[in-house]
């Protein structure tokens, strides 16, 4: 008889081991990549107070990683890295959950555990593209079949840059950045410098004078040249990003990373986003380190990755 109670004990511990096991298993873990914009033009204010633009957004290979975990018990519990990123509805990641639990009316719950690497409120898309991720993550966690188009609507309800992060690589981004037309990106490296100050992207949209600004990129000369592949020295009479007279004016800092950035050598430099980063463009890896290390010796936040072709 205790020979058979120990037995069925053996095979529940068994069991309950595999049934463990299992749960364990559903989970996936995503490289959430940041992006910079390597020409950023804005035609006009719209009615609703957002701002149509024409930009060429490139993928970087500096990257957040994001863990998901499904739960048996539903609810979305979020914990990152940095104690001052919000671990509730505040953070998109959870808004990105949220949107996919409800409509698909999914009765098991989410971690998710953010290690940011992406520097926050950068210009480099940190919050949106770890969105994407758990878009992507949960459509295959939970074998849902959306295609990218459909993630990318989806996306488009949590912030105008979270399509791109979902489509990845190079783009072309209308609209208020949503309308996306892939490009063949530039294959580089970056060195990408943050100024540590504070800049919002609801305040320089705010306080941009379209009349005021004198020089616009040719977003179609660069579409063409990055078409035929062509190199970062045909590209950079472009390499404008007219948020820079806003952010620059208000940062003077960031103008003087920017020619800090070219004394070490880098191909072209210019502006990410509202600021406040700066990225320089290399053809070669030996320059790009040695700008790294002279850089980083300055800013703290420095980092040198390549571009992401996909
Ligand atoms: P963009 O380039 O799209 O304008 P950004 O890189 O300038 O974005 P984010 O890093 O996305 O800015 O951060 C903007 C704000 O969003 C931060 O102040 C932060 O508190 C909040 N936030 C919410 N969720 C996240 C997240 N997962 N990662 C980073 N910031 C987040």
């Amino acid at each position: 008889n205790s020979f058979f109670d120990n037995y069925l004990k053996m095979l529940y511990n068994t069991i309950y081991k595999i049934i463990l096991l299992v749960e364990r298993m559903k989970d996936i873990k995503i490289n959430a990549r940041a992006k910079i914009n390597i020409a950023l033009d804005v035609l006009r204010k719209r009615e609703d107070g957002y701002h149509d633009v024409r930009m060429i957004m490139q993928q970087i290979d500096l990257f957040d990683e994001i863990h998901i975990q499904e739960t048996s018990k539903s609810g979305i519990h979020i914990k990152t890295n940095l104690s001052y990123l919000p671990n509730n509805s505040g953070n998109i990641a959870y808004k990105a959950a949220a949107l996919i639990i409800e409509k698909y009316n999914i009765k098991k719950g989410v971690q998710i555990h953010i290690t940011k690497h992406i520097p926050v409120a950068a210009g480099l898309a940190g919050g949106s593209t770890d969105a994407a991720a758990v878009l992507k993550g949960l459509n295959t966690l939970w074998n849902l079949g959306l295609n990218t188009q459909e993630l990318m609507g989806l996306g488009q309800k949590l912030g105008a840059d979270v399509p791109f992060c979902i489509l990845g690589g190079c783009a072309l981004a209308e609209g208020i950045g949503e309308v996306l037309t892939p490009i063949k990106g530039i294959d580089c490296f970056v060195v990408l410098c943050k100024a540590n100050v504070r800049v919002s992207t609801a305040d320089v949209y705010k306080k941009l004078n379209l009349s005021h600004i004198t020089e616009h990129p040719n977003i179609d000369a660069m579409i063409q040249d990055l078409q035929m592949g062509r190199p970062i020295e045909d590209i950079r009479s472009n390499m404008i990003n007219v948020l820079e007279t806003v952010t620059i004016k208000e940062h003077p800092i960031v103008y003087n990373i920017k020619r800090k950035m070219m004394e070490c050598g880098s191909e072209a430099s210019l502006m990410s986003g509202s600021g406040p980063t700066v990225f320089g463009l290399f053809n070669d890896y030996g320059k790009a380190k040695t700008a790294f290390e002279n850089l980083k010796k300055l800013y703290k936040e420095t980092y040198l990755v390549k571009t992401n072709m996909k």
